[in-house]
């Protein structure tokens, strides 16, 4: 693993003293290289907290630009930034915050035909992009390529972020929760439905704190567990999510 510079000692000292993490868990932050899917609400509060907390590698996928209508809840974006690319944006802003992390912009769409290819090689992806469809296909992807899954989404007042690593046999995967029905729909938009700003904050933070314990190994393992947040009641529940025998990404 990595050693931490003096730099990086005095940056990180306030995860370093903490006994969970120490500086054995601030170097496996440092070791890793996670790739976030969508720089929205969700991932404006992911990459600002994976960045500050030292990830070594980031990059960034995200083919939109910035539009007025996103200032609400994606505060990693100014006002005077409307039309430019998010994930170049987002880039800059990582850079901004903490140099030792190496970040890139990867200003695609994340399609079946290069999800393999922009997937690989990482050691977890936080998917918070805005649509089932991209969602299915980051999920199907990972449980192939067995990379762990930090899956986040916010709609109105409702958050659910879970953990998933599917080809473990007693795991499920991403499908085994949603099912086949959504593969072509983008049926939960915030252009339709409305989202709070401060929900999506809320589950990017969470995806972002159940990625960093689960790369430092805080904790106990919440892989296929499901966590739902209801921001009008304000109600946190966890669900344990079972394996689908039928899948048909994740049954063998
Ligand atoms: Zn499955």
């Amino acid at each position: 693993m990595p050693d931490l510079t003096d730099d990086e000692l005095e940056r990180y000292a306030r995860h370093i003293v903490l006994p969970q993490l120490g500086g054995v868990g601030q170097r496996r932050l440092k070791a890793a290289s996670v790739a976030i899917v969508g720089a929205g609400g969700i991932g404006s509060a992911a990459i600002p907290a994976l960045a500050g907390a030292g990830i070594g590698r980031l990059a960034i996928v995200d083919d939109d630009v910035v539009e007025r209508t996103n200032l609400q809840r994606q505060p990693i974006f100014r006002d005077d930034q409307t039309g430019r690319p998010k994930a170049a944006l987002a880039a800059d802003f990582v850079r901004g915050l903490n140099p030792h992390v190496e970040v890139s912009a990867i200003e695609q769409r994340l399609t079946a035909d290069n999800a393999e290819a922009l997937l690989t090689g990482h050691d977890l992806v936080l998917d918070g992009c805005d649509n089932f469809a991209t969602r299915l296909v980051v999920g199907d992807t990972l449980t192939r390529l067995r990379i762990p899954l930090v899956s986040a989404a916010a709609v109105q007042f409702q958050a659910q972020v879970g953990l998933f690593r599917g080809w473990e046999a007693d795991r499920p995967c991403y499908r085994c929760f949603v099912g086949d029905a959504f593969d072509t729909d983008d049926c939960d938009t915030c252009a339709e439905q409305g989202v709070l700003g401060a929900l999506t904050a809320t589950a990017g933070s969470f995806a972002a704190l159940m990625a960093i314990r689960a790369i430092a190994g805080i904790g106990e393992d919440v892989a296929g567990s499901l966590f739902l947040f209801d921001g009008a009641r304000l109600d946190w529940r966890k669900i344990r999510l079972p394996k689908d025998p039928a899948c048909r990404t994740c049954s063998i």
